[in-house]
């Protein structure tokens, strides 16, 4: 099959109508980068991945196996007349694609298997006990070391005779002995050597059989001179097949030297300390393969322990206030007892907080005392161990559970044997644990030697190029081994984009969703060029995004507006920058010309004594770092990529604050103390995760007005009569809903290789409903029809019901209007349910002394979005709320009331907080890069005013 018959020099798409577009079409040019805006739900996905993205891989599939095939009819072909000159594509989105949750960034990169490839061909084994280098002796390389004594040395190459039988029990060895000699004799060697003394063996009776271990069979009497190579290597030929593989050369004294034994192997081992050592091959390197992995952990690092953190969730308590948890349950008052009677004795003081004891005390707490026979929070727990056959114990064991470095391997996943294997003095996992820049230069100066360099160039000409486009994309900061299941979304993505590069394809098209996410403007530059370049070696590149260096870079614009959802869907312009400048009626163009602008508030509110603060917080990178929030304002956490934001944040703040509540169970991030709590009456994350992981969720099952909705159908004479309650209603349970597809209206089936395919039910159409359900009719629609109803429709169909109306308002507000009540959760993007959530807590009125965290909550919003976003916090504030954001967007910045700009930069590099205060203090901070961007971006919203 070809897919690039066509000579023009553009993707042709007419007559698209997926989702909300409008029967558009549109031009994309080959091998140049366009950049799809619009404001968020005007149709930039729907255009851009679902139709555009969508075609080139079913025709990709086309032309694939005929197992992929078979579902080609049931894939959902994109809602396009058509679509020509589409090129294989490729998306780099924003989802963390992997589900290995050993899958790491060395793995996702194939960094990992090309670093497998270099250990087992160039590593070199050490042994662990003594540290010399484990060899394999070759014939020759023994030949070469021998040739090296004295010339005229006289020497014996001999072979072990018995060590077969040795190793048998004594009663059977004289029998043995004489067999074996016998056939020794048959195949030619008729000499012994023991101590010194040669033994010739007439028959097998000349050999007394005394001292079999040291009894040897001679092959060969040699002196050393230059023509005695080829005889040596052949004799040691011959001891090696003969002796099992051992060798042993013994010299004879000389005026000069005494005598010498030597012995060499062709095992695998070390040859003092006789330890046998794994030869390095490809799978001794995988700790997904039970070959490579530590058996202790089956490769994951970690084992299963008690967690202190869990013991001592509260390091705040004092010992009488319950700091032990186990404790303050009445079955173990005991044990409290005990700690009483010996806190009294050591003169640990019981009311004072379990952080502010000295370490010494903490440690006899814990580990406990045996002379005062103390148990300790260790020998209580070791008890219980010996009571596992409670039900209960089990139970309360299993709440105090956590995950423990491998006692074995140090979390390193690798058995000894492979851990042993070095390359310029590091072994594998040491390799992986280097950040990426530590990585890069550590390959780029490896000197090796010729014969290395031969058998390993081409592996680390791969490992070196892939370094290198991770630095590219700014992520130096990462260690190889970072689980991907722990980065962050735009991370993920720009590690998708670093493999890409690494591919070298041509003639794709690739399709990219905001990667500028969780980039700081400093980096943006850089992201840039790296998309010109994927573009300049021969691809098509077509990325959404809403940031202005982004869309000033592009070749061509494509804007797609003018509104949202049923509001939005048409092609408002397509062309170069400069004549998107010109438009009229474009709200991008607006922005960039300055007409429109998130206005920067002449006043800021005004700091106040309450605040939350952060002392010596130490997780991840953060550097023992004080920090304070201001409450009942708008703080905004700023900083590069990398530099500590989410941990302060996320790890830091956000955990310890929910453990002081208990209502966190997880490890919390390292600091001293958070202070402050008593000042909140909730703490809210508000991130981008979704808020549900079913299609049967949707906007309106969240914000809890579904509920509603379902005793209005419920309520009719037609349910009534029928009997249908409010819960025949629901796609939970069953009842009304749809069995074949359980509510859901979709059916996933598992593809052996591309992401799984999301079919429509065939049973009900993907109404979620059984057909007689269908039948109740609410002011002339059913419950189907309702939930395909966008926000704003339903806000008139509904507006004599004002509980539902309230609510609905809610989601109208945060910008979501354009939104079908019934979409499923799995559909909306990142941001959609990140606003979705805020508007749930918006419509519960709930916000009074409540701290709301958002990351990033500008991801997918155009300028025009974010103003509206602003006017939400702004009524969260005046509620009585106060709120953190973790953005990079420099419009939300510089409308927030307080900076705490984190750096200087990412990873080890990182974890200092720069400076602290009121944008315009900020501005004129000369070390801060945020300062420095902020600095510009104001000036330009200034000319532009
Ligand atoms: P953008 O990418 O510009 O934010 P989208 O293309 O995601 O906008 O959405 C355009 C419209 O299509 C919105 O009204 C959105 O709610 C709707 N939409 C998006 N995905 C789906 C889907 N899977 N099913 C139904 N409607 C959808
Ligand atoms: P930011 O939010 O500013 O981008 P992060 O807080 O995510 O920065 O990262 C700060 C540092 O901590 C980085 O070096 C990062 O690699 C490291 N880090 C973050 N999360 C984890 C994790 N789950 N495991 C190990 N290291 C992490
Ligand atoms: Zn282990
Ligand atoms: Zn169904």
């Amino acid at each position: 099959m070809t897919m690039n018959n066509n000579t023009s020099e553009c993707i042709i798409v007419r007559g698209a109508k997926v989702h909300n577009l409008k029967n558009v079409n549109v031009n994309i040019n080959l091998h140049k980068l366009t950049v799809v805006t619009g404001v968020s739900g005007s149709g930039k996905t729907s255009l851009a991945f679902d139709t555009i993205y969508a075609e080139g891989q079913r025709r990709y599939v086309e032309s694939l196996s005929a197992y992929a095939r078979q579902f080609l009819e049931r894939m959902d072909k994109p809602d396009v007349d058509e679509v020509i000159g589409i090129c294989p594509a490729i998306a780099i989105s924003q989802k963390n694609s992997s589900r290995n949750p050993r899958s790491t960034v060395a793995t996702q990169t194939e960094i990992f298997d090309y670093l497998r490839l270099l250990y087992a061909r160039i590593g070199k084994t050490y042994c662990h006990s003594c540290g010399q280098i484990v060899k394999r002796d070759t014939p020759e390389s023994i030949a070469d070391e021998i040739l090296t004594l004295t010339p005229a040395t006289r020497f014996y190459v001999v072979f072990p005779a018995f060590t077969e039988i040795v190793k048998s029990s004594r009663s059977k060895q004289t029998n043995s002995v004489k067999a074996h000699l016998m056939s020794l004799m048959q195949r030619g060697f008729t000499r012994l050597y023991q101590e010194g003394q040669i033994i010739e063996l007439q028959t097998p009776e000349s050999f007394t059989g005394e001292n079999l271990e040291n009894t040897y069979v001679l092959v060969d009497r040699l002196v050393i001179k230059a023509d005695v190579r080829q005889r040596l290597i052949d004799s040691i030929e011959i001891a090696y097949q003969s002796g099992g593989g051992q060798v042993g050369i013994f010299t004879l004294a000389t005026a000069e030297a005494t005598s010498k034994e030597l012995y060499f192997s062709e095992n695998f081992e070390c040859k003092t300390c006789k330890i046998t050592y794994l030869l390095p091959e490809p799978r001794l390197f995988s700790f997904n393969n039970p070959y490579g992995a530590c058996s202790t952990c089956q490769g994951f690092g970690n084992t299963i322990g008690i967690d202190l953190d869990l013991i001592i969730p509260n390091r705040q308590l004092s010992l009488s206030a319950g700091a032990v948890d186990p404790w303050t349950k009445p079955q173990f008052d005991w044990a409290l007892l005990e700690l009483k009677d010996f806190c009294k004795e050591a003169q640990i003081p019981m009311n004072v907080a379990f952080d502010d004891l000295t370490p010494a005390q903490q440690n006899l707490i814990i580990n406990g005392d045996k002379k005062a026979k103390w148990m300790g929070v260790k020998g209580f727990f070791d008890w219980l161990e010996t009571k596992k056959y409670k039900l209960h114990i089990r139970v309360l064991l299993s709440k105090y559970r956590g995950y423990t470095s491998c006692s074995d391997c140090a979390g390193a996943r690798l058995r000894q044997e492979a851990r042993d294997v070095k390359i310029g003095n590091k072994n594998l996992p040491e390799v992986l644990s280097l950040s990426i820049i530590k990585a890069a230069k550590f390959f780029d100066t490896l000197s090796l030697t010729e014969t290395e360099t031969a058998i390993a160039d081409r592996l680390l000409l791969e490992i070196r190029r892939r370094l290198h486009f991770l630095l590219d994309v700014g992520l130096d900061y990462l260690t190889l081994n970072r689980l991907a299941s722990t980065l962050s979304g735009g991370e993920s993505q720009r590690i998708q984009l670093a493999t890409n590069l690494g591919s070298s394809l041509v003639g794709a098209l690739y399709v990219l969703d905001e990667p500028s996410i969780g980039l700081h403007p400093r980096d943006n530059q850089r992201l840039i060029n790296i998309l010109k370049n994927l573009r300049d070696i021969g691809n098509t590149v077509l990325v959404v995004e809403h940031e202005t260096a982004m869309i000033k870079s592009a070749d061509y614009v494509i804007d797609v507006g003018l509104g949202a959802g049923e509001f939005g869907g048409e092609i408002i312009f397509e062309g170069t920058l400069e004549k998107l400048l010109k438009q009229e009626n474009s709200l991008t163009a607006k922005y960039l010309r300055g007409e429109l602008e998130v206005k920067t508030p002449k006043l800021r509110r005004s700091i106040g004594d309450k605040k939350i603060e952060i002392l010596g917080a130490s997780e991840h990178n953060l550097k023992n770092i004080n920090v304070e929030i201001p409450l009942g304002v708008m703080t905004c956490i700023t900083g590069v990529s990398g530099s500590g934001k989410s941990t302060l944040i996320h790890n830091v703040l956000y955990a310890n604050l929910k453990k002081q509540r208990g209502e966190w169970q997880e490890k919390a991030g390292n600091c001293r103390q958070v202070l402050g709590g008593k000042y909140l009456s909730d703490i809210i994350l508000v991130d981008q995760s979704p808020i549900g992981r079913t299609p049967r969720s949707n906007p309106v099952t969240y914000i809890k007005v579904y509920d509603v909705i379902r005793e209005v159908f419920a309520s009719t004479k037609e349910a009534k009569a029928h009997g249908y309650d409010a819960s025949h209603f629901s796609f939970n349970v069953p009842g009304g809903r749809c069995e074949t597809c359980e509510g859901d209206g979709t059916i996933t089936v598992e593809m052996q290789f591309l992401a799984d395919v999301e079919l429509v039910c065939e049973e009900c159409k993907g109404t979620r409903f059984k057909s007689s359900l269908l039948e109740i009719k609410y002011r002339n629609r059913n419950i189907h029809e309702v939930l395909q109803l966008t926000v704003r429709e339903a806000i008139s169909f509904f507006s004599n019901i004002p509980r539902i109306t309230n609510k609905l308002k809610v989601l109208d507000d945060v910008g979501l209007g354009y939104l079908r009540l019934g979409q499923s959760a799995t559909t909306l993007s990142g941001g959609e349910a990140q606003r979705v959530k805020l508007a749930s807590f918006l419509a519960k009125r709930t916000s009074e002394k409540t701290l709301f965290i958002f990351d990033e909550p500008t991801t997918g919003l155009h300028f025009d979005d974010i103003n509206k976003l602003l006017i939400s916090f702004r009524r969260l504030i005046d509620a009585g709320a106060s709120i953190v954001i973790i953005e990079h967007n420099l419009d939300v910045i510089k409308t927030s009331d307080w900076i705490i700009d984190l750096g200087p930069e990412g990873g080890e590099q990182g974890g200092f907080v720069i400076a602290t205060g009121r944008p315009e203090e900020i501005i004129e901070l000369e070390h801060s890069y945020t300062g420095k961007f902020l600095r510009e971006h104001l000036q330009n919203c200034l000319q532009e005013v």
